[in-house]
């Protein structure tokens, strides 16, 4: 019997096209499987990923509108805003939790990664900011948004030279962070245990001749530490932003012969009653004191301190907005109050802010 019509012709033309499709179709085949298999694994890593920040099943109503209506989520992420805004945090993580748990669009799911990790750091749980804002900065590594707060994160968590290398990817997104940079530095220098004080105030001076702005803090390191060479280390131009520290210097600080330089001080020491070299002053709490005259002591001044980006004003200076979370420089604001020592005792109230 012949069996020759069984025989392939490995030469044919056909066979070998035959054969490109058959490679061609398997490569596709197992692309196919791969990428599956890998997002599978994505998906299971990411659902133990959310699995430890908060219970599922509060989450589970906003997962079911989800699934049965896809298009909600503008309007999930908008209610989430809302409830954020209104200071309802663990709301708010409810939806960003459910979202997460449905959503596979990459840019969505960034969004909705970096407002969790927003509401979790309101909400007091640094931690788990932090977790989830480097888990949507490995999805989207230009996330403005995520290092900023991961910044303002590593900064109150004091893990200074982690919130550099943040500040070094964000300036190569391309903006200047010089404020928060030199902030952070002034935080590193003051920290450091290991560094004499001497040398830290060497420091200090050497950042304020860097960055001007930084007056106040070298002058409240130096008062401290070295009291008269404060004085010599004085920018007449910053001067307003260290008021309320020349206000509060004990006595046995003051230096008449170098305040007497300066017009400012002038005005706040002939308020206090520690000289007499001026008959008024631009501000007004300064300008009410001198005019009291012999009565000033029925008065004394305490301090607010106001982020001239949001205006908020808080009783404690900052190097970064509490409200808005801005790298800013708070303007002291004197506020004229009752004197406690003509309360009937010696009681100053003003030095009960620190
Ligand atoms: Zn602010």
């Amino acid at each position: 019997m012949d069996f020759e019509f069984l025989a392939i012709d490995y030469r044919h033309p056909v066979f070998s096209v035959a054969m490109l499709l058959l490679v061609v179709a398997a490569v596709a085949i197992l692309n196919h499987l791969l990428a599956a298999s890998k997002k599978r694994r994505q998906e299971r890593k990411l659902t133990r990923f959310l699995s430890r920040f908060d219970s599922a099943a509060q989450s589970k109503d906003y997962k079911a509108l989800l699934i049965s209506q896809p298009d909600s989520f503008n309007s999930l992420m908008l209610l989430a805003d809302i409830y954020f805004k209104s200071a309802q945090y663990p709301e708010s993580i409810h939806i960003y939790l459910a979202l997460l748990e449905i959503v596979a669009d990459k840019p969505r799911r960034v969004e909705a990664m970096t407002r969790l990790g927003r509401s979790y750091h309101r909400a007091g749980f640094f931690q788990r900011s932090r977790d989830i804002l480097l888990e949507s900065i490995k999805l989207s590594a230009r996330n403005k948004e995520a290092l900023e707060l991961l910044l303002v994160i590593y900064e109150q968590t004091k893990e200074y030279r982690r919130a550099l290398e943040v500040l070094d990817a964000l300036e190569e997104i391309g903006e200047d962070y010089g404020r928060e940079r030199s902030f952070i530095k002034i935080k590193i220098i003051e920290n450091d245990p290991l560094l004499p004080p001497e040398k830290r105030e060497a420091a200090l001076l050497d950042l304020q001749k860097q960055d001007p702005r930084l007056f106040r803090a070298a002058f409240e390191f130096a008062l401290e530490h070295d009291p008269k060479g404060a004085w010599l280390i004085i920018d007449e131009d910053r001067l307003i932003d260290a008021l309320d520290l020349f206000w509060r210097a004990p006595k046995a600080y003051f230096n008449e012969e170098e305040a007497l330089k300066y017009p400012l001080l002038r005005e706040l020491y002939t308020a206090k009653g520690w000289i007499n070299a001026a008959k008024e002053s631009a501000i007004f709490e300064l300008d009410a004191l001198i005019k009291l005259g012999e009565s000033k002591n029925i008065a004394d001044l305490s301090f607010e301190y106001r982020c001239p980006r949001c205006m908020t004003s808080f009783p404690m200076p900052f190097l970064r907005c509490p409200n808005c979370l801005r790298a800013e420089i708070a303007r002291v604001e004197p506020v004229l109050v009752k004197s406690a020592k003509n309360d009937g005792g010696n009681y100053d109230a003003s030095a009960n802010f620190y």
